[in-house]
């Protein structure tokens, strides 16, 4: 059986996202969504909301499971026992952050593929970031993320009003 892990801060889930976990589900028999702490990055939504809405929207989709991490990425699956670690790719400036990275996780655990998927074109162009400064100035995301994550989007943003 072979399985992935799809790594991320996830901060909100977008539907670029949910393309590539879409995608991976007819791939492994399963796909663990691992969600990062990565409080480095400043997270607009703490761990547990960003773990919350990641679940709500995976929810429907058979052998995807959702977990929170805070360890090295390899040790994480390696404890999950998956083989693959998945990573999406959107355009020509992903290519060399995500080509190191994935050099240093072969360097680390040499027994684990790095694996990279490209979203759907209409997708190609959303981030995480785009979405927040995008709501966060009133911006209509609704084609661009779940309902119920425009509603958490709205309602952090409202908050900080
Ligand atoms: P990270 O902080 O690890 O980059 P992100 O949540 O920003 O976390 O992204 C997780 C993964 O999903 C990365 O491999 C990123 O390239 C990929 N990704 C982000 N947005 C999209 C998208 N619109 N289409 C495909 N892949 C994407």
């Amino acid at each position: 059986m072979v399985s992935a892990i799809y790594p991320g801060t996830f901060d909100p889930v977008t539907n670029g996202h949910l393309d590539l976990i879409v995608r991976a589900s007819s791939l492994f028999e399963r796909v663990v969504v691992a969600v990062a702490f990565n409080q480095a990055k400043k997270p607009l939504f703490g761990i547990d909301e960003r773990v919350a809405l990641m679940e709500e929207a995976v929810g429907h989709l058979a052998g995807v499971d959702v977990i929170r991490f805070d360890s090295l990425l390899v040790t994480c699956a390696l404890e999950q026992e998956v083989s693959v670690i998945l990573r999406g790719l959107r355009a020509v400036s992903d290519f060399e952050y995500e080509f190191q990275l994935a050099g240093m996780n072969r360097h680390l655990a040499p027994e684990l593929e790095t694996l990279f998927l490209t979203p759907a074109e209409k997708y190609g162009f959303l981030s995480s970031s785009l979405i927040k400064e995008s709501s966060a100035l009133g911006g209509d995301v609704s084609k661009l993320v779940p309902v119920h994550v425009q509603n958490a989007l709205v309602g952090k943003f409202r908050k900080g009003k």
